[in-house]
């Protein structure tokens, strides 16, 4: 039963923030003006896009009514500080547990039209993003648009452009139907959802014709190197030195997530002659620079014989990238009575001329807005300097909105979860343990890869928890390099492996075939010590250690009868698991298993329980819960376990059992 104007409001704020080219990443605010019956009485309120919304996928809640009289009444004021701006327009908020209006919600109460869109257009920016940008937006729009200067967001920027729209009006003779927000973006204004709607595409549409009239040819080139490295063997030694460099209040390292975007967009941009100019004044609209900074960080073309030279030189450039932000920081914060909080130095935007773009953050969510981001500065910009010289608003301008806390606010203040900032690789992750222990990992904050030979019900699980699935045969080394190289430039390396998949063979060990005790020892022996391999080699580039877990078996330590071609090859893996904790504890890797027993999955099927329980001359039920415990053990029992031992981080060349309780098979 929604108001038909909220309807309406909430389709066409929809097509505005499905198209990128206008609004991403809760760019962009919608109102409409209405009508709401309160208590039986007829109220004048404004629906306003609210705090932590997309516009792309709004709903009616997404847009929160204010009644909009109390708000009008605002204007009269000289100034108003942020907290009462805040705590008035939650005040007259319909639903006291509405999200908080927009932080331009007193821009769409002071005009006085019914509908109003606001998108930060690229075209846009491209062309008020010039040093002569309000000259060339007034010749293109004429007095169809009002003009207003450069103002943060907020009160002040709402009483201006109300001025502003006042004064053209009267000396135009007509009405505007937009308004230009210089340095910032575009308002189309309409009586019907669909005016406002045309207007702010006709609008961007001249906009664009006008880039193409004024394009003067292709961005300069640099000149380009040879031999360049693949990102996938970047990727850990940055993410290393990123997460090295700025330790965290434990003081060793504070690991971020990476990810990689590449293609000849970017490629255009961070080849060009001019990046390092270009590329350092800001970002195209304001409120970017929550999520990827003013500056982002450029690091030379890496070669892939010479990449401990680079990694040398990187880190230099990382030091001093940290070093300068922090001045930046001081020199602005005493304009402000040093009343701004420092944020987190790091780069959240690394250029590299011959590779691309990586972009970081806290978790892998956090680093896809940051890329996405990254990726529309570096085509607004490319653009504003084919068509002239990109130009953005003031160090100090950028910083306020950087540090105004209504702007970090939108940031949000989610429950830090434990294994955040850790990316764990789980083979034979679509089914039974290893399906139960990447949820166990996601749950935990872990960015999972999980791994199959047969990827389908592994994508599956991805569209429910996250994460990616990622074809993977664990016993073929190319297959491997291959997974892992994608799993590098979508989360910039591993912290943890879960060397999960295995398979069961039967087979009395007398008459046992050589093939048969062959293929188990493929696939539960070298395919973890293949996996284990490739994971180190990566650990030992991020230094910042690692954790490698094997899921052995009771049969490592407590044989069953006719089950040697499987229990033989996870005794080897049993004592893999021991030699990678004595190599590999000087680089912080720690190595452990876990031994479990009798969980149903694929390799332990039913017709396989029936085939065990009669080698044991028992039941089915009585097999399955023959324990001390007198129990079944499940799949999440186990991917506990692994949890555990992912946290454990005094604890190497550990055994945990997971079986109910044996005696037979208990470790001393
Ligand atoms: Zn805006």
């Amino acid at each position: 039963d929604c108001n038909s104007d909220l309807a309406l409001r909430v389709y066409s704020s929809r097509l505005l923030g499905q198209e990128p080219k206008l609004v991403i990443h809760g760019g962009g605010n919608t109102s409409v003006k209405t009508k709401f019956q309160v208590f039986g009485q007829t109220t004048d309120v404004l629906c306003v896009k609210g705090s932590g919304w997309d516009l792309g996928q709004i709903e009616p809640a997404g847009l929160p009514a204010v009644k909009i009289n109390p708000l009008k009444d605002l204007i009269k004021l000289k100034e108003l500080s942020d907290e009462d701006m805040v705590n008035t327009q939650r005040a007259n908020l319909l639903d006291s547990s509405a999200p908080n209006p927009s932080v331009e919600t007193l821009l769409h109460a002071f005009l006085p039209h019914k509908f109003i869109d606001h998108t930060h257009s690229d075209a846009i920016l491209t062309l008020c993003n010039q040093p002569n940008g309000d000259e060339i937006c007034k010749d293109i729009f004429g007095n169809q648009l009002v003009y207003v200067p450069y103002i943060m967001p907020g009160f002040a920027l709402a009483k201006q452009s109300k001025i502003c729209f006042d004064q053209a009006t009267e000396t135009a003779g007509s009405e505007p139907i937009g308004m230009l927000l210089l340095k910032h973006g575009l308002v189309s204004f309409g009586e019907t959802a669909k005016e406002a709607y045309t207007r702010m595409i006709d609008l961007v549409t001249m906009a664009e014709n006008k880039i193409d009239q004024l394009r003067k040819g292709r961005l300069p080139q640099a000149k380009t190197t040879s031999n360049v490295a693949t990102a996938s063997d970047v990727a850990p030694i940055l993410r290393g030195l990123l997460s090295r460099t700025n330790p965290n209040d434990s003081g060793k390292y504070q690991r971020l997530i990476l990810e990689y975007r590449t293609n000849p967009k970017i490629n255009k941009y961070v080849g060009g002659k001019e990046l390092k100019k270009y590329s350092q004044k800001g970002t195209v609209t304001p409120d970017h620079v929550i999520r990827i900074k003013p500056k982002p960080l450029i690091l030379s073309t890496p070669q892939i014989d010479k990449l401990d030279a680079w990694e040398t030189e990187a880190k230099e450039q990382i030091q001093s990238y940290i070093f300068e932000y922090k001045q930046y920081f001081n020199r602005n914060n005493q304009s402000f009575g040093n009343s701004k909080t420092a944020l987190d130095p790091t780069p959240r935007i690394i250029l590299i001329p011959g590779l691309g773009l990586f972009a970081t953050g806290a978790n892998s969510k956090s680093a896809k807005i940051a890329g996405d981001l990254g990726e529309v500065n570096a085509q607004v910009i490319t653009n504003a300097q084919e068509i002239g010289s990109f130009e953005c608003i003031s160090e100090k301008e950028i910083f306020e909105i950087e540090h105004w806390s209504l702007e970090q606010a939108k940031l949000g203040k989610a429950r830090v979860k434990p294994l955040e900032r850790q990316v764990a690789v789980i083979t034979g992750a679509g089914s039974g343990i290893g399906k139960a222990t990447a949820q166990a990992f996601a749950a935990e904050g872990a960015e999972v890869v999980m791994l199959d030979i047969v990827v389908g019900p592994a994508q599956e699980l991805a569209k429910k928890i996250g994460g990616t699935a990622l074809h993977c045969d664990v016993t073929d080394k190319k297959s491997i390099a291959k997974a892992l190289a994608k799993t590098c430039e979508l989360y910039g390396g591993i912290d943890v492996l879960v060397s999960n998949a295995g398979a069961a063979w039967e087979g009395e060990i007398g008459t046992v075939s050589p093939e048969k005790l062959q293929a188990s020892f493929e696939l539960n022996f070298w395919s973890h010590q293949l996996m284990a391999q490739a994971s180190v080699k990566i650990m030992r580039r991020q230094r910042t250690g690692g954790c490698l877990l094997f899921n052995t078996s009771k049969q490592a330590v407590n044989p069953g009868r006719n089950f040697g071609p499987y229990g033989l090859p996870k005794a080897t893996t049993l004592f893999l698991m021991k030699q990678y904790a004595l190599d590999h504890g000087k680089d912080g890797i720690r190595s452990n298993a876990v031994n479990a027993d009798r969980i149903r999955s694929g390799l332990l099927t039913d017709k396989f329980i029936t085939s065990r329980a009669a080698a044991r001359g028992i039941d089915k039920e009585k097999y399955m819960s023959n324990n001390l415990l007198k129990e079944e053990v499940v799949g999440s029992d186990v991917a506990n376990a692994f949890v555990y031992l992912a946290k454990a981080t005094k604890t190497s060349a550990a055994v945990l059992t997971v079986d109910g309780g044996n005696i037979e098979a208990s470790l001393r």
